[in-house]
């Protein structure tokens, strides 16, 4: 199966996701172009396997029994960035701060607020990412892809509906393989400090140094997610091999090799939030795969 494409049979995708967790995927293959991801789809759709889709996986809980069927990488073999006057059109495996380096190198403005979020921009459009009042809504013109039908798709800023942390990506079903970015004509180096600027604070703020998904919750309406955490008690609460950082607690940090573990850290803060606080925390992370011993 999947011969004539860039593919890896039974990748452990711990290796695939910033978390450093999740069994094998039975293959996991690096398409260069929205037609192979189409090829991909058909050859998986004749032989009845199911296909998964992620970015640079660093904003997923794989789980321990791996993923069944064909995971689809949006990564490294469709990178690139170009520019059009004020826009930047930037290929969806390529990474946010390459993304964001390149504008400001432009002397563009706009991006400054993703230099930090080490995801790609395929994975930023589908979860409209957003840091310091800024989020991939702000600085969308269009965005193209392809469903796995392979039909193109071509929306533009308000078909997107984006939302917190949410997009149209998901709910018309399409695969993100290119972005146009419109910016701002702004000065290199103003832009260049700004980012250094943020990338410090995120560094004093965040535990960037071990493994995590980013943010595990959604910020709840009204509240932080890390502070409810922290009034509950739980900072430094440790599951097995997972824990709730001391440095900030909307993170929950591996530091070990369960999902298992993982996940029962993740219901048990929402559990402890919902009867101290009285609040449900919504995981912003996605939960893929099976349970270990799953079908
Ligand atoms: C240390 C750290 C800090 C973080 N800080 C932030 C932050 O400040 N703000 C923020 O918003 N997030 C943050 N995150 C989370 C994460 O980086 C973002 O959600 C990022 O946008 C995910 O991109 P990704 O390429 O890793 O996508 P993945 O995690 O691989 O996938 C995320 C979702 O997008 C889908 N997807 C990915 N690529 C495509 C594509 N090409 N087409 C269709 N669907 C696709 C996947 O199916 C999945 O549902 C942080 C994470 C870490 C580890």
């Amino acid at each position: 199966m999947f011969e004539r494409f860039e593919v890896i049979r039974n990748a452990e995708m711990r290796q695939y996701t910033t978390l450093k967790l999740g069994g094998p995927a039975d293959w996991l293959a690096f398409p260069r172009s929205g037609d192979e991801i189409a090829a991909m789809f058909a050859e998986a759709g004749q032989a009845g396997i199911p296909v998964t889709v992620i970015g640079q996986g660093s904003n997923l809980l794989v789980l321990d029994g791996g993923i069944r069927g064909l995971v689809i990488r949006v990564g490294r073999n469709m990178r690139g960035i170009r520019q059009e006057g004020n826009r930047l059109v930037v290929r969806a495996g390529t990474m946010l701060c390459a993304a964001a380096n390149a504008a400001a190198d432009a002397g563009l403005s706009g991006l400054e607020f993703a230099s930090g979020i080490p995801g790609t921009v395929g994975g930023g459009m589908t979860m409209n990412a957003g840091a310091y009042g800024g989020e991939m809504a702000d600085v969308t013109f269009r965005v193209d892809g392809v469903r796995p039908d392979g039909t193109p798709v071509s929306l533009g800023r308000e078909e997107m509906q984006f939302g917190y942390r949410t997009s149209a990506v998901k709910k018309l079903d399409f695969i993100v393989t290119e972005a146009t970015l419109e910016l701002q004509p702004g000065n290199p180096e103003a832009i260049h400090a700004r980012m250094n600027e943020l990338n410090a604070m995120r560094a004093e703020k965040q535990p960037l140094d071990v493994p995590s998904a980013g943010s595990t919750f959604k910020r709840p309406d009204g509240y932080y997610a890390a502070a409810l955490i922290d009034q509950c008690g739980l900072k430094g609460y440790s599951i097995g091999e997972a824990r709730v950082s001391m440095k900030h607690a909307g993170f929950l940090i591996n530091t070990g090799s369960s999902s298992r573990d993982y996940l029962e850290l993740v219901q048990y803060v929402q559990k402890i939030v919902r009867e101290r606080a009285g609040v449900l925390l919504e995981p912003e992370i996605r939960i893929i795969g099976e349970p270990e011993g799953g079908e």
